[in-house]
């Protein structure tokens, strides 16, 4: 399938609701793109601006992808391979066009209900969104710290529904989101 996931460590909200740049989180990087290889997505974009974290975050897939721990668990290697980490979701969107010659959708996701995205506005289904990735390239917009901003949700072509459980508690790890989103949208029915 032509459908990307990234992950956003700016611009993303902090407990005090400022605009912030979070830190790479190891087991964002490993967790997100085992699930990003085993739905056989066509990648997994970090992205993160500050140029340390990007370092960071290129050591620990050096490590299991070319260094001590491609052979001591190739496992790993193989999905970590399936992450490039950029500045900016613009870099991963003129990555993707460059690849398939589009410029791709971009679906945010989030816990709570909000203004929603693109032109037409509010939240889209997973049905839709189905529909949406079928006809083209597609990114999947995920957070971390308190979420991605409504500004940045406001300016992606998408805003999927967000993920109702069975309680008042909606706090997901953003590496279980992903899972249940990808199985909802392109997994076996
Ligand atoms: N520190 C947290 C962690 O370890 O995952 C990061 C929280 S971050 C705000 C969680 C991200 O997962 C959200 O930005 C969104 O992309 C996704 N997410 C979480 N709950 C969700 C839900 N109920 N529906 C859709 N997406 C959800």
């Amino acid at each position: 399938v032509n459908l990307y996931i990234a992950l956003l460590h700016y611009p993303v909200r902090n407990k005090n609701g400022e605009i912030v740049s979070t830190a790479i989180t190891n087991l964002d990087l490993h967790d997100m793109a085992r699930v990003a290889k085993t739905y056989d997505l066509a990648g997994y974009y970090i992205i993160n601006p500050m140029p340390a974290q990007r370092e960071l975050a290129g050591k620990i897939i050096r490590h299991w992808t070319h260094g001590f721990g491609a052979g001591y668990n190739p496992n790993r290697g193989e999905a970590l391979q399936m992450i490039e980490v950029v500045p900016d979701l613009s870099d991963a969107l003129a990555e993707i066009k460059g690849r398939t010659g589009v410029v791709p959708k971009v679906i945010a996701t989030a816990a709570r209900e909000g203004q929603g995205a693109g032109a037409a506005g509010g939240t889209i289904s997973f049905d839709a969104a189905r529909e949406i990735i079928d006809s083209g390239p597609c990114v999947i917009a995920f957070g971390t710290g308190w979420g991605l901003t409504e500004e940045f949700i406001a300016a992606c072509d998408y805003r999927l529904s967000p993920i109702r459980g069975k309680s008042a508690y909606n706090h997901l790890p953003v590496r279980s989101a992903a899972a249940i989103i990808l199985d909802r949208l392109i997994g076996e029915r």
